[in-house]
């Protein structure tokens, strides 16, 4: 089946909780998690233009990198089947199986197993093993790049953009949906700001990456990675309960929750005058989840 892109089912969905109440906030999550079960959220947007680009080149076989949970690796697996492509994936570290990769098998993805000295040289590895292979397509780590980004910044198109001012916050891994939303925001000249919370530990120099933005339009945040990547303490965990029995929304523990317990934090400093409108992108991942729970 050719793929023809249609826009995602990604609502916007009030949030209401007594912290926001109190200190007057207006924050809506934007459900880009609702938009496919497993090309979930940003992944979703990141491959729109990665696979467009595959298309026009007739290439057959979709190639790309993660580790054992990707999410990312999982929503090339789904759409791959779903869209008529073959799917390898080169997967970080010894040999595992878990909830994720046997549903990438499900979808006829190809998994092999890398070390993880090897995985650091990943044009190294593609040139290996598919270099010869014309028909080969290679999708960067996560769907980021240039492609990835593109397809982010189309999500403000389903926001209002005659909003003043609005607040935008979303996690942050590769950085790709957050240079997105950046780019989304200034291609439109809004006077937003986008808000990136970084999971990763020691990624200040991240910073770097970012100058050729205006400053005035985002900020990242450095102090709620919990810990590092992947790593999960009783606060966050016990976060995911609270807020999944507040609201009926699931968080996954790598990216997303931490993203709203450094928004809610931020809420609670008093960082935003009351009445301020916030928009935070839910980007999926659910199924990350497998991981905590065993
Ligand atoms: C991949 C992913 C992210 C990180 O997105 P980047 O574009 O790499 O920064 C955030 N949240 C979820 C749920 C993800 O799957």
């Amino acid at each position: 089946m050719a793929f023809k892109p249609e826009k995602p089912y990604a609502p916007l969905e009030a949030i209401e909780l007594p912290l926001l109440r109190e200190k007057g906030i207006h924050l809506w999550l934007k459900r880009e998690d609702l938009s496919h079960p497993f090309i979930s959220g940003n992944k979703w947007r990141k491959l729109k233009y990665h696979l467009l680009a595959a298309q026009e080149q007739e290439k057959s076989l979709l190639v790309t990198y993660g580790g054992a949970y990707s999410n990312h690796v999982l929503a090339t697996a789904a759409a791959g089947a779903r869209y008529g492509f073959k799917t390898h994936a080169l997967v970080r570290g010894e040999s595992v199986s878990n909830f994720m990769l046997s549903l990438c098998k499900t979808f006829g993805m190809q998994l092999q197993f890398v070390s993880r000295e090897e995985y650091k040289h990943k044009e190294i590895l593609f040139e290996k093993y598919f270099g010869s292979n014309p028909m080969a397509f290679e999708i960067p780590e996560g769907g980021a790049g240039f492609a990835g980004e593109l397809g982010v910044a189309e999500l403000i198109e389903d926001l209002d953009t005659s909003m003043e001012h609005l607040q935008l916050f979303t996690s942050v891994g590769t950085g790709a949906s957050f240079r997105g939303l950046l780019r989304g925001v200034l291609q439109h000249k809004l006077n937003w700001k986008v808000h990136g919370i970084v999971v990763l530990k020691g990624a200040e120099a991240m910073e770097d990456e970012m100058l050729d933005f205006e400053k005035a339009r985002w900020q990242l945040h450095h102090r709620f990675h919990g810990g590092g990547y992947a790593k999960t303490n009783a606060e966050l965990l016990g976060f995911i309960n609270k807020f999944a029995s507040q609201t009926g929304i699931l968080l996954d523990q790598v990216y997303e929750a931490k993203m709203l317990l450094g928004l809610l934090t931020l809420i609670e400093e008093d960082s935003f005058e009351p009445g301020q409108n916030i928009v935070a992108l839910h980007n999926g991942g659910l199924l990350g989840l497998s991981g905590l729970f065993g």
